[in-house]
């Protein structure tokens, strides 16, 4: 008999999950990973096992499966049915707001969820279903202890400087501050350089989290210093359907000018704009790689040039920089936008290796490239099954 760690990602409309194996903390293996999506239009349940074949694809109506509650029961028969020998011992969650204090992942009892709940306010369309997700856990089954791994954890080592808005003060006081998210795919690159490329780990390296959501990080020795996301996940780059950063006047443009009411314009931030909003077309870069529509092309060439004016911004925050590296759905499997990024980076001193980065890396810089790049694929999951393992001792 095993011991299973069950990690958990609550969206709005999915419950992602991963089931995995303890064996020492670093020796944690995934043995299956999948996601209930459509929750409220379509529920459709797909998972794979460790070896990718295909263990579960089912579908149901909004009735047979309503809630995360009900798809946490869905996952849970087909775990059983599958893993009958694993005894599970915890279950993570991605969380996807500590607030300004939480730099580190924590244990779940009912004071903790109570203040996970004040920082709603902060995060209202993520925090309410990751919070919902952890009290289907608590009431299915109450003996089980959960952890809280948060988004924004990782970014706490950020001096004051860096995290303020130029706001009065008092509103840096009552929250309004750059807390930085995708905090924990971070901090799974910076566990993973020590042994990956240890000539960077200690230096100076800005990662770039290219996925449907969008950021970049500058990592000073293992810990955050900077971060291209603020007060929320809508600032920096241009994402799928987000715009990263705007002018705040724009914002009251469209409120007193346009006459849209303050949902509508929350509704174009997160799903009208970005890469969809530019092209017209979608939000898949693998889709706007392929067209040969120009908006396609202008917002790629806008894509790569936000990364540009964030890659040195961040380099200043830094002092210069050592590494450069590319993670997530993009920034793993896009060889082209490597490609142009890499090409408006050389006066960073970063000289692409055209054929290491058709095959992927891990570095995909010359050997001669004064600042190395490099593609490291990131495991939010499994950071968030070791986080729990430590917090529980395991
Ligand atoms: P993520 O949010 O990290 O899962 O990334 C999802 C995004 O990665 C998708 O929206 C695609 O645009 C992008 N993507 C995945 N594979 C490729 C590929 N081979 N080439 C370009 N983009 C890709």
């Amino acid at each position: 008999m095993g011991n299973g760690i069950l990690v958990l990602n609550a969206g709005s409309s999915s419950l992602k999950f991963s089931i995995f194996n303890v064996g020492a903390a670093s020796l944690l293996s995934a043995m299956a990973v999948g996601q209930i999506e459509g929750l409220g239009t379509a529920p459709r349940l797909k998972a794979k096992g460790a070896d990718g074949s295909v263990i579960a694809d089912e579908q149901w109506t909004t009735s047979e499966v309503a809630n995360h509650g009900q798809a946490l029961q869905a996952i849970a028969t087909l775990l059983r049915a599958r893993f009958s020998g694993q005894e599970l011992v915890g279950v993570g969650h991605r969380v996807v707001h500590g607030g300004p204090d939480y730099s580190a992942p924590l244990l779940l009892t009912p004071q903790a969820m109570e203040m996970l709940a004040t920082f709603v306010p902060l995060a209202p369309l993520h925090q309410p279903h990751n919070l919902a997700a952890i009290r289907a856990v608590a009431e299915a089954r109450p003996e089980l202890p959960q952890v809280a791994c948060f988004d924004t954890a990782f970014h706490r080592t950020q001096e004051t400087v860096a995290q303020l808005y130029g706001l009065p003060y008092e509103y840096y006081e009552r929250g309004i501050r750059r807390y930085g998210f995708h905090g924990l795919s971070y901090e799974y690159i910076a566990a993973t350089l020590p042994e990956l490329a240890p000539e960077i780990a200690s230096g100076r390296v800005i990662v770039a989290h290219l996925g449907s959501g969008a950021s970049m990080c500058a990592i000073d020795n293992g810990r955050s210093v900077g971060s291209s996301m603020g007060f929320t996940a809508l600032d920096g780059l241009l994402m799928g359907t987000r715009p990263g950063n705007l002018d705040p006047g724009i914002i009251l443009y469209l409120l007193q000018q346009e006459g849209m009411s303050a949902r509508d314009v929350e509704s174009m931030l997160y799903k009208r704009s970005g890469l969809l909003g530019l092209s017209g077309i979608g939000n898949d870069m693998r889709v706007l790689q392929e067209s040969d529509s120009p908006r396609a092309r202008l917002a790629i060439d806008h894509f790569v040039y936000r990364i540009s004016r964030e890659l040195g911004g961040l380099a200043a925050v830094l002092g210069g920089i050592d590494a450069f590296v590319f993670t997530a759905g993009i920034g793993e499997n896009s060889a082209y936008i490597r490609r142009l990024v890499c090409e408006k980076a050389k006066w960073l001193g970063i000289d692409l290796d055209p054929a290491a980065n058709e095959q992927g890396g891990p570095r995909i810089s010359s050997v001669d490239s004064k600042v190395s790049a490099w593609v490291v694929p990131t495991n939010e999951e499994l950071m968030i099954a070791r986080h729990t393992c430590q917090v529980l001792g395991l």
